[in-house]
């Protein structure tokens, strides 16, 4: 495992391994917190992806400084030898999954209309925030469908609410309609797998990407709700704080 100690040399491999989390772009903002908020309920061992390892490591300790609970591994969703990476390590040295959260977004496209945008850019975003918790969760499929209370989370947002959309940030709210028509597939496939598969809007939100809303911890709640639920939680749901949001 790239960063810190292994899961091998934290003792987790074989029987008695902790249940596994991963987290993807979680360097910073709302993922960092999810990590955060995981790691401190000291149920899950916290897989945190970055794109850059340097900056998920730290971030990993700023989260733990003695390096138990949280391990930083190099994740670029957008790249697909990365991913394949990503997932050796984890089944070489924790051997298992058992919570996904697909957190990693790009292109919040404020300066961008349906009618005129630049298609390169929505490919971009779509890569991302589409392909990317697509690729990651096929890739730890195999170890989520072992895992006695598999979970995914799909981080998403009202943008991309039908229902809602009447206009603007077409790349983001195109690549979010379509991660929540991914979510709805995947619930209905898993389903007889036991894995509960639920799209979370963490409402606007003070990150980078936000530049402003809401303290980044209220944000996260929501995304550790739907990480954490009971065996008979919600699945294929879109919510925000726990609460239903409409398609
Ligand atoms: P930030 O921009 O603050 O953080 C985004 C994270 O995603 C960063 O860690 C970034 O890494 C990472 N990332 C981007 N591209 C990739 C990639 N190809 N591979 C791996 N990691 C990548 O965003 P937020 O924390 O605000 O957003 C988190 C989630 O919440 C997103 O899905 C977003 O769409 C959603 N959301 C946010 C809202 C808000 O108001 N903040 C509102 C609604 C939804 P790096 O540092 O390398 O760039």
């Amino acid at each position: 495992m790239a960063g810190r100690r292994s899961a091998g040399t934290a003792g987790t491999a074989g029987t008695g391994t902790p249940p596994v989390a991963v987290v993807t772009g979680a360097n910073r903002g709302i993922g960092h917190e999810v990590v955060r908020r995981l790691a401190e309920r000291g149920a899950h061992h916290v897989v945190l992806g970055s794109r850059d390892l340097a900056k998920g490591e730290a971030a990993a300790r700023r989260i733990d400084p003695g390096g138990r609970r949280v391990t930083a591994v190099q994740l670029d969703v957008a790249d697909d030898a990365s991913v394949a990476a990503m997932a050796d390590r984890v089944t070489r040295d924790l051997g298992r999954v058992d919570v996904v959260v697909n957190n990693a977004a790009i292109l919040y496209d404020t300066w961008a209309q349906a009618r005129s945008a630049d298609l390169d850019e929505v490919h971009r975003a779509m890569e991302t925030n589409l392909f990317g918790a697509w690729r990651v969760t096929q890739a730890l499929l195999p170890l989520l469908r072992r895992s006695p209370h598999p979970r995914v989370v799909n981080v998403s947002s009202e943008g991309g609410s039908l229902a809602g959309m009447t206009g603007g940030t077409p790349a983001y709210s195109v690549s979010k309609a379509a991660l929540n028509a991914l979510t709805r597939l995947l619930a209905g496939e898993l389903r007889r797998h036991g894995v509960l598969v639920n799209a979370v809007c963490p409402g606007w939100t003070a990150t980078d990407m936000g530049g402003g809303g809401r303290p980044v911890p209220e944000g996260a709640a929501g995304v550790v709700w739907a990480a954490t639920l009971p065996d008979d939680g919600p699945n294929g749901g879109f919510f925000r704080d726990g609460k239903p949001v409409p398609w």
